[in-house]
């Protein structure tokens, strides 16, 4: 494979040899694209849109490359905002769509603009305007290295990526070890396509892997939080957690859950996450919504709950909800030093678990309740989770179900007046249990 920064002539393919038409490109795109070529600049579609179009799927978001400064790029639209300090891109907004606009970027230090690494060779900044075939060779796979010229609708392909696409390799450009230096979060992109796309990682694009894999702990909490939603939200939560774990990834993500599942590869820890994780690529395929706070309280449940079992086991005096919520902040903190959690995230993720023991009180006035808490749902099936993975009683969670699907007076007949034991009453006239949902709706 050529090194990076060598010219070599791409290879071209006509608009008669590829199977990308304008039908599947969004009309933003192609607005941004010919006003681009209309000033007298070259303009490209490229990255994840060009590889999802050519292999058949249907783009998340479409990426323009040129030759126009920023600047010049803010001239040409009214409704342009430039963005980003690392890279400096142009956002052209569409109402609630945006097309992203990037300047070609260069490999050497001698282009105009700046370039700042860091001793250990990561990249800060990488403002350096380059050329096209420059802007090939810095970017990370070659089959995100593939350019749509509006100009003839022909393909240009510097680094190999197409060859690579039709047999389904995820290569990285260059040499593996300087780029997962240069940017350790490639690595956590190697297995996010790897899952996505069912392509199989070049062994060279592999093997560094595991050895660099502990060099994700300098990259900061917020950009691994925005890594981590692509990682688990994007429809293949299941199979890029294997790979994550195969390949010492997930550890240096998520240390107290990655240990608590190494205990026990086999319990209910694993069952439970597989589960939660079906769920939400699940419910993304069925096209419905999804939030993260439900995946991340089953990602940290297994610490939080052995982390409360232990401070019970300190203080006998400890109840278990608060108990609970100790274990939780100290969970969340521990877990903030690596991956950050936002507060609209980590508060119904706490919520969640503290309503957990409340379950257990089915007497009284207290179902009822609960049962109007505003977190319920998201609460309820998380038991549900819990009890299927073998966590829960499942008699507790068939409870819960049924008394959902009862009117008011059968509600008050179910539950036993408070503090008198007695014999529970059942009702006869059941409904059909609720459909069980993920606390996802
Ligand atoms: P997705 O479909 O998930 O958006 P994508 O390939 O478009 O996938 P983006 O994160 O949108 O991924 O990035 C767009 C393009 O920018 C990539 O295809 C790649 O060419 C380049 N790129 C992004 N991140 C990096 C990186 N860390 N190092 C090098 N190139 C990158
Ligand atoms: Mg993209």
């Amino acid at each position: 494979m050529q090194q990076v920064g060598t010219i070599e002539e791409p290879r071209i393919i006509p608009r008669s040899g590829h199977t990308i038409s304008r039908k599947h490109i969004s009309e933003h795109a192609l607005k941004v694209l010919y006003r681009l070529k209309k000033a007298g600049y070259q303009s490209y579609l490229v990255g994840g849109c060009v590889r999802d179009l050519l292999l058949g799927h249907e783009p998340k978001d479409f990426d323009v490359a040129t030759d126009a400064r920023p600047e010049e790029v803010r001239a040409l639209f009214s409704n342009c905002r430039l963005i980003g300090r690392r890279f400096r891109l142009a956002h052209v907004f569409f109402g609630r769509n945006i097309i992203e606009v990037a300047t070609f970027r260069g490999q050497s230090s001698d282009g105009e603009g700046e370039r700042t690494a860091a001793d250990d060779g990561r990249l800060l900044r990488d403002n350096v305007y380059g050329t096209l075939e420059e802007d090939a060779w810095r970017r990370d796979f070659t089959v995100n290295a593939l350019y749509y010229n509006i100009d003839d609708f022909s393909l240009v392909d510097y680094t190999g990526g197409l060859d690579d696409l039709r047999a389904g390799v995820l290569r990285l450009i260059g040499d593996p070890d300087t780029r997962y230096r240069e940017d350790p979060v490639r690595m956590l992109r190697a297995i996010r396509f790897a899952a996505r796309l069912g392509f199989r990682m070049h062994p060279d694009t592999e093997a560094p892997i595991a050895q660099l894999a502990g060099l994700l702990e300098g990259i900061s909490p917020s950009r691994l939080f925005d890594e981590t939603l692509k990682l688990f939200m994007s429809g293949y939560a299941v199979p890029t957690w294997e790979l994550l774990r195969q390949h010492g990834l997930f550890g240096v993500l998520y240390p107290q859950t990655e240990s608590a599942l190494a205990e026990e590869e086999a319990g209910f820890p694993r069952v439970m996450l597989a589960r939660a994780m079906e769920n939400t690529d699940l419910r993304i395929e069925q096209r419905k919504p999804v939030t993260p706070y439900f995946l991340y309280a089953a990602l940290l449940w297994e610490p939080v709950r052995l982390r409360m079992q232990a401070l019970m086991a300190a203080d006998e005096r400890l109840g278990e909800v608060m108990a609970l919520q100790i274990a939780g902040g100290e969970v969340l903190s521990e877990q903030l030093r690596r991956v950050s959690i936002p507060k609209r995230f980590s508060l119904p993720m706490r919520e969640i678990w503290t309503l957990q023991p409340r379950f257990a009180q089915r007497r009284g006035a207290r179902p009822l309740r609960l049962l109007g808490h505003p977190r319920f749902r998201a609460a309820y099936d998380f038991l549900l989770l819990r009890a299927e993975s073998g966590e829960a009683d499942p008699e507790l969670a068939e409870w819960w179900t049924r008394f959902q699907t009862l009117d008011a007076d059968e509600q008050r007949a179910l539950v036993q007046p408070a503090g008198k034991r007695g014999r529970r009453r059942r009702s006869r006239k059941r409904k059909a249990p609720a459909s069980g949902g993920d606390g996802q709706a």
